[in-house]
Order: C-alpha cells, then sequence, then structure tokens
C-alpha cells in the first residue's frame, strides 16, 4: 500500500474519531420536530393552550389556567419538547398566563411576546419576572407584524393595533394577541379572547386576510365573540373551542353554537374531544380528537 494511501486512511479514522468525539458534547436533537405543521388545542380544562409545531420549531400560545399547569408541562414533556421557541401571552387573564410560569421554569424559551397590556395580578407579575431574570428576548406584537415560526410557517399578526380598544366589558379580552397561522394553502386563525368590538375591527381591517380553514373559537365559544359578520369573514370549515366541562362561565354560548352550525362549520371541543389535534402538509388537513 502506498505511503500516502495509509496517511490518507489513517487520517480519515482520525478525523472519523474527532468527528463522534465532538459529537458527543452536543445536546440531543428535539425529538419533537414533525413534517409539515401540527396543531394541538390542548385540553387544560376552562383556558387555552396551543401548541404549534413545525419542521424546525416549537410555538406555544398561551399556556392555560394554574390548576391545569402540571398537564400542560407533562404533555408537552411527552412529545419530546424541551425547547418552545416562540410562547405568546394573547392577554393576561388567569386562564391564558396560568401556566407561564411553569412553561418558563420547565422549557427553554428562546422568545416571548404578549399583547402589550399589564395588570398587577401576580401571575403577571410572576411571569414578567421570569422573562427578565432569564434574559428571554420580550416585546409586545402589534397587527401587521409577521413571524416566521419555521418550516416555511407563518403567524400574521391582525391584533392588537392602536389605540387599543377602551371602555369595553373587557378591554383585556379586546386587545387580545391575533394571529393567523399560515403553511401552504393551510390557515387557522386564533383570535385568543376577542369579542365582538375586537372582531368588527379585524374584519374592517383584515377582511381581505382573514379567511381562515380552521378557527380557533374567541374566547371560547362565549355569546360576546364569533358575531356574523367576523365568521363570514373568515368562513371556516371547522371550529375548535377551548372550554373546560361544566365551567362557571356556561361557555360555549348556544347562540354561538347556533350560529356555527349554522354556516355549516364542524365544531370541536375539548371539553369532550379532549385535546384537538390538526395536521397539514401544506395542501390538505386533518383533524383529530383525543376521545
Ligand atoms: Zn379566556
Amino acid at each position: 500500500m502506498a505511503i500516502k494511501l495509509k496517511i490518507a486512511i489513517a487520517l480519515t479514522i482520525i478525523l472519523a474519531l474527532m468527528t463522534a468525539f465532538v459529537g458527543c458534547g452536543r445536546p440531543p436533537a428535539e425529538v419533537s420536530k414533525v413534517p409539515g405543521v401540527v396543531v394541538n388545542v390542548i385540553d387544560v380544562g376552562q383556558g387555552d393552550a396551543i401548541l404549534i409545531r413545525t419542521s424546525s420549531q416549537t410555538t406555544l400560545i398561551d399556556t392555560g389556567d394554574v390548576p391545569a399547569r402540571e398537564k400542560l408541562i407533562s404533555y408537552i414533556s411527552g412529545l419530546g419538547i424541551s425547547v418552545i421557541d416562540t410562547l405568546i401571552i394573547t392577554h393576561p387573564h388567569s386562564d391564558h398566563i396560568g401556566g407561564a410560569s411553569a412553561v418558563l421554569s420547565s422549557f427553554k424559551v428562546e422568545r416571548a411576546y404578549d399583547s402589550g397590556q399589564t395588570t398587577t395580578s401576580h401571575l403577571y407579575r410572576k411571569y414578567l419576572a421570569q422573562i427578565q431574570e432569564s434574559n428571554i428576548p420580550f416585546r409586545a406584537l402589534a397587527a401587521g407584524e409577521q413571524l416566521d415560526i419555521g418550516g416555511g410557517a407563518v403567524l400574521k399578526i391582525f391584533a392588537p393595533s392602536q389605540p387599543l380598544i377602551s371602555g369595553t366589558d373587557s378591554d383585556l379580552n379586546n386587545n387580545s394577541v391575533v394571529a393567523k397561522l399560515v403553511y401552504g394553502n393551510f390557515s387557522m386563525l386564533l383570535p385568543g379572547d376577542s369579542e365582538q368590538e375586537a372582531e368588527e375591527r379585524i374584519v374592517s381591517q383584515y377582511a381581505g386576510d382573514l379567511h381562515s380553514l380552521v378557527l380557533k373559537s374567541g374566547h371560547h365559544g362565549s355569546h360576546t365573540s364569533s358575531k356574523l359578520p367576523f365568521l363570514q369573514a373568515v368562513n371556516p370549515e371547522a371550529v375548535v373551542i377551548s372550554v373546560g366541562a361544566n365551567n362557571e362561565y356556561h361557555h360555549p354560548h348556544p347562540s354561538t353554537l347556533k350560529r356555527y352550525n349554522s354556516l355549516g362549520i364542524n365544531i370541536y371541543r375539548t371539553d369532550t374531544d379532549g385535546t384537538v389535534t390538526i395536521t397539514s402538509d401544506g395542501k390538505t388537513y386533518n383533524i383529530t380528537k383525543e376521545r
């Protein structure tokens, strides 16, 4: 064997060993990554927690209420997820921010966004303190921007817009972050707890871009949301209501269910179906129920 060839083989072996050694020091790759897009409207009882996975990133929109936080953490961990690339809190009510502290403690959160609305609640202050202590990039979202959530999927932000809506029964709800997930031909509108006033503003500003195949029901199917002009603009094929069984607010309201039915919208709800999962390859989509 020529000396040059021997040297080449030896170098190849050394290089392979070095690569293997360096490889040992790397953190294990996330096993959660999925082809296309997978959206889990997680059954957290009365509240919202929506996990969006793409081929390269994980996004969590809202974190449920305090009593569901352990269930939320174990659900996400059970998918093999240790990093949440993007955390979005639509508004600081406890049924959306309640699990945020546990999420920030349990996962590496790369960046966080909210509606820019503040409260004096313990839950909000703790969430803010943890974000600051961990030096997580953090800011308010604004209508008109677009977030890249990896794998070719984006979140178009439709609200809040300035000046913030005021003088309503719940300004916190009405200034929720509203996002439209777009992946190829698939789309899903995520309006937080937007009520009629917010819906009217979004319809007036984004009517041409509101159409979505799937809608996450605004404000848990409340009668103050999912008004007809909004539903006609979104024109969804399916709606997912994130709601607790026998909740004290009596969500969802019969009049809202009636509107969905009259428009031929397929209804899914976490109190009866458990976690609802929407999967898309960017061409078609599929909805499955936990039970
Ligand atoms: Zn809510």
